[in-house]
């Protein structure tokens, strides 16, 4: 147990937790929302610090990151708990867990353990990296004296704060949106009173340097709307850039939500062409092993230039500055110098 960063005191033995933008008021002896921050006698601490869950070499497609350090291993740690409820979660054992399980494992060895794995990075992953924010903290600023990358997957809704203090260690973020931002769908489906947070935390991430890249999951029926797929691609082109990798996950049945069908491919094709119209210049769908849009296409030429199947990377055709070797076109490939070349 470990006392918390980003928090205060506000009057009696009450806190105010300001680590995601849920910012939970929590008396004395009580947990807030992710139920991994306790205030014990007026200082809030984190359970979470010393209780990793997942210790995963993972090919960095998974995440997805697709423009991101392509073809390298990244290792994936996460804790138990998070800052949503989302009814569909495929990972609601570790997310929603009410106990507070895990293993001892200091930064230092997290560290030695993804070299040793042979990974060029770190991802904060599975659960919601957010909340073991501590655990992320410490192991990045480690990884990178060692040269290695920090990436999160993220639902997005931390603080400000707590971006600008990651920042300087944080190399990539996945960014996830659910049901394409629908502030209905996040109320109802995933218990968060608003998701404009999100929105906001995306142009910071972007002012910090930090290379982005979206996911969003398809639920059919309720989460699968065309137009908010075209209204989310176009805020991304005004506010991050037309080239920013959007991808487009598959729903799969799960936890509350096994009523609901998987998303078909026909679905996912449909509004990828949707986000494309609109502007986006790598649009990709995920959880359809062997989809066409799989793949990197130069937006300028058409030529394919990066193969992947699933979550591998099977080819990669650019030069070595990320740019289209047909034509010459910049492809925001980031953290190319962790790609072993040869
Ligand atoms: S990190 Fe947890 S305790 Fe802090 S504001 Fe978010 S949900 Fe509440
Ligand atoms: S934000 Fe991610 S980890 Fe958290 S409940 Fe939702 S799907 Fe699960």
């Amino acid at each position: 147990m470990k006392e918390a960063m980003l928090y205060e005191r506000i009057g009696g033995k009450k806190v105010k937790c300001n680590l995601c933008s849920r910012n939970c008021t929590i008396p004395e002896g009580k947990r807030g929302f992710c139920r991994v921050r306790e205030n014990r006698e007026g200082t809030l601490y984190t359970l979470v610090y010393d209780k990793v869950e997942a210790t995963i070499p993972d090919p960095i497609q998974k995440k997805p990151l697709f423009h991101f350090a392509p073809g390298t291993m990244t290792f994936s740690i996460s804790t138990v708990g998070c800052n949503f409820r989302c009814k569909f979660c495929c990972n609601w054992l570790s997310s929603q867990s009410q106990e507070i399980t895990g293993r001892s494992i200091p930064p230092k060895e997290i560290v030695e353990m993804a070299e040793k794995s042979g990974c060029s990075g770190l991802s904060y992953t599975y659960t919601e990296q957010t909340i073991f924010f501590e655990l992320a903290y410490e192991t990045a600023q480690m990884a990178h004296k060692k040269g290695l990358y920090n990436t999160f997957v993220t639902n997005g809704y931390m603080t400000k704060e707590a971006i600008r203090m990651m920042a300087p260690y944080l190399d990539a973020a996945t960014v996830d949106f659910k049901g394409a931002g629908d502030p209905d769908f996040y109320r109802k489906m995933m218990d968060v009173p608003d998701p404009s947070p999100i929105y906001e935390n995306l142009k910071e991430m972007k002012r910090n340097g930090i290379f982005i890249e979206i996911t969003n999951l398809v639920v059919p029926r309720i989460g699968d709307s065309e137009e908010r797929i075209r209204k989310l691609s176009s805020w991304i082109i005004e506010n991050l850039g037309e080239k920013t990798p959007f991808h487009l996950l598959a729903f799969f049945p799960s936890y509350q939500m096994n009523n609901i069908p998987p998303a078909t491919s026909e679905t996912l094709t449909r509004l990828a062409d949707a986000a494309e119209e609109e502007g986006l210049k790598f649009v990709y769908v995920g959880n359809v092993p062997g989809h066409e849009r799989e793949n990197t296409y130069c937006p300028s030429c058409g030529k394919t230039v990066i193969t992947r199947w699933n979550v591998y990377l099977r080819k990669m055709n650019v030069t070595f500055d990320g740019k289209c070797p047909h034509c010459g076109e910049e492809l925001n490939l980031g953290g190319l110098k962790w790609v072993k070349t040869g």
